[in-house]
């Protein structure tokens, strides 16, 4: 383990990683990465390395779960137990049982689900490297393979958090500034619909704080939406120049 840092953010007002306060990790996108499932999506944002995966719409399994008037969404959000520095055991912990139900509440209200009834997509989200934010990053590549998926959707939802590290408000917190920061607030947006599907909060923050953390978390969430957008465009431009070779 590292030893842990003094300061967060230095005199010059800069983070662990050299960042701004208001500035992103590096971001990477790339759609269509698993030709067998039906819809899929890649994402590196710094550190975290995370694959998302969608089987459907198919008919429901366990037959029992089906809806008689609208599709079930099925989420697992697993971390790989080469992720983390500690091997993790790869059975699914309380975390991310919790997680694969945030996430598919994030995602749930972007799928017009009345168009599929009885039936469900299979939605799989694997990490391969965590590094904080994996549950933001992971909301941002699913929305992706379920349109990749080919999935009516009402806009994608892309998330991004936004934190406390000393005394002041970052955005998109790596691992470091997770453990050692004083607050932590995730947020998914439909970004055309200006609309939240998911916010909460780990630690303590004033009324200000807390929204100053929302305001930034959302323009961090608009700027990945660009990515978002530019990644899906990517992938059918692709089709394209393979059809015309
Ligand atoms: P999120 O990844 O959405 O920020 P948490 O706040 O629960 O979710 O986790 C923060 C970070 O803690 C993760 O991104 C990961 O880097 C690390 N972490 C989570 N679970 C484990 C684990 N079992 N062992 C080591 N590190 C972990």
């Amino acid at each position: 383990m590292n030893d842990k840092p003094e300061r967060l953010i230095d005199k010059k007002g800069l983070r662990l990683d050299g960042r701004k306060p208001d500035q992103l990790r590096p971001v990477k996108l790339e759609v269509g990465v698993i030709p067998a499932a039906d819809g899929s999506a890649y994402i590196e944002q710094g550190k975290n390395k995370i694959l998302a995966g969608v089987y459907g719409p198919r008919e429901a399994h366990p037959k029992h779960l089906a809806l008689q008037d609208r599709l079930v969404l099925k989420c697992r959000y697993h971390m790989a137990p080469f992720s983390v520095q500690e091997r993790k055991s790869p059975a699914p912990s309380r975390r991310e049982v919790e997680l694969s139900k945030v996430i598919r509440e994030a995602l749930e209200p972007a799928i017009f689900v009345e168009l599929y009834p009885r039936t469900m997509v299979d939605l799989t989200v694997e990490v391969l490297q965590a590094d904080g934010g994996t549950r933001c990053a992971s909301i941002t590549a699913a929305s992706l393979a379920l349109a990749d998926a080919g999935l009516p959707m009402r806009d994608l939802v892309v998330a991004c958090a936004a934190g406390k590290a000393d005394d002041k408000i970052v955005l998109d917190l790596m691992d470091e500034e997770d453990k050692l920061g004083s607050a932590d607030v995730p947020v998914a947006l439909m970004p055309n619909l200006n609309a939240i599907t998911l916010l909460q909060m780990d630690g303590k923050l004033t009324q200000e704080e807390f929204e100053a953390a929302v305001n930034l978390a959302i323009e961090g969430c608009k700027q990945i939406y660009a990515m978002q957008k530019d990644a899906l465009k990517a992938k059918y431009m692709s089709v394209k120049g393979e059809g015309e070779e």
